[in-house]
């Protein structure tokens, strides 16, 4: 009998619905073929748009079908010009990420040999890394709630053992699972700031620990700085790389910059129990209704969503199926013939996501 497993989708603000509907239709192609698992998606309201209607960002509701659901599918919520009383903008993905414990944020970084980008990869070279980023403390920790008088500013910078030894486990077992894939040396490294900072030292400590557990893998340390510049000299030599909120919100974007930008920047939150899958972008309102929209980050988040699923319940079907539809962007995008405006093509948000669907029959183009 096959695994049914609930999807539970945000469809959210601006391009969400638009980048939303052709990923969902992608999954259902992919699980009706498969045979070996189904999959039935719970759409539920949240966002800056539900808020401007109802007084409510992310309702009760949500919330609880969304800690039932087996993993959540979430497109990009807010808008400028919708916002709290106090201001701020409406990130039901950030609450999210705290009520659920998402302390591991994935960012996969990918350049296939040919590549278009900003770099010219010397031949022969592809990028292939994944930047995890600690999520839930950091300098994140006292967001929101710094101290500021006329004279002075301040923020705290928090790191606890239980949450960095999750995040080092996290970061070992993906390395295993990318060595095992044959899609690196299996090599962790530790991204920090220890030469300065008695915090990073703690961190580095607790990482150096945790390490001894997995003999067969690699560990390494690198400074903050350093990796920033390595990213742009020799990006092809990084595996896994494991690093502090901050450190990890400010090298994931230039992860994506290395990629092409933001429309191709895939991203999980994964805690131990729940995990959300969502592009790195946002709801890009300039854009929106407009049929214009990049789908790709948004398919690659649920690729990323298949793998993690089938490791989850041992579902080589659906590992299977998210290597592919990653592949099948990947083909598409190093084709060139059917890439949207923000990667310099004509295509639209349909046809971008047509031409997946294209390359996963195997379907000429
Ligand atoms: P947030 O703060 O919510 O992450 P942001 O202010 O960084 O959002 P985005 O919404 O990500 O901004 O948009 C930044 C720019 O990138 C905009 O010009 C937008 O049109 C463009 N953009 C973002 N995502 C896409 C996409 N999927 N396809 C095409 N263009 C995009």
């Amino acid at each position: 009998m096959n695994s049914t497993f609930e999807i539970a989708v945000f469809e959210g603000d601006g391009i969400g619905p638009e980048i939303t509907a052709p990923t969902v239709a992608l999954l259902n192609h992919l699980a009706g073929k498969a045979g070996g698992y189904d999959l039935r998606f719970v759409t539920l309201p949240a966002g800056a748009g539900h808020y401007a209607r109802t007084g409510e960002s992310l309702p009760a509701e949500s919330l609880r079908q969304a800690a039932q659901a087996d993993a959540i599918l979430l497109s990009a919520m807010g808008l400028p010009d919708v916002r709290y009383p106090d201001g701020t903008e409406i990130s039901p993905q950030i609450e999210l990420r705290i009520a659920f414990d998402l302390f591991a944020g994935v960012r996969p970084v990918r350049v296939r040999p040919g590549q278009p980008g900003p770099l010219t990869l010397p031949e022969g070279r592809e990028i292939d890394f994944v930047l995890v980023r600690e999520s839930t403390e950091g300098l994140f920790h006292s967001m929101g709630k710094g101290e500021v008088t006329r004279d002075e500013a301040r923020e705290t910078l928090r790191i606890t053992r239980d949450v960095s030894e999750k995040l080092f486990r996290f970061a070992f077992d993906l390395a295993a699972t990318r060595k095992q894939a044959g899609r690196g040396p299996g090599r962790v490294t530790c991204v920090d700031k220890a030469n300065v900072f008695r915090a990073f030292a703690f961190f580095r400590g607790i990482f150096d620990e945790i390490a001894q557990d997995y003999p067969d893998l690699t560990a390494d340390h690198a400074y903050v700085d350093a990796t920033a510049l390595w990213m742009v000299q020799k990006p092809w030599e990084f595996d896994v790389l494991v690093t502090e909120n901050m450190f990890g919100d400010i090298l994931s974007d230039l992860g994506a910059g290395l990629m092409g930008g933001l429309g191709l920047a895939p991203s999980a939150d994964i805690g131990l129990r729940q995990a959300v899958f969502q592009p790195c972008h946002g709801s890009a309102p300039d854009i929106a209704g407009q049929g214009a929209a990049n789908p790709h980050a948004m398919i690659l988040s649920a690729a990323l969503m298949l793998d993690w699923l089938g490791i989850r319940h041992e579902n080589a079907e659906m590992r299977a199926d998210g290597r592919r539809l990653r592949e099948a962007v990947e083909a598409v995008v190093a084709r060139g013939d059917s890439l949207t405006r923000d990667l310099g093509g004509t295509a639209g948000t349909a046809a971008a996501a047509e031409a997946v669907q294209r390359a996963l029959d195997g379907a000429p183009a």
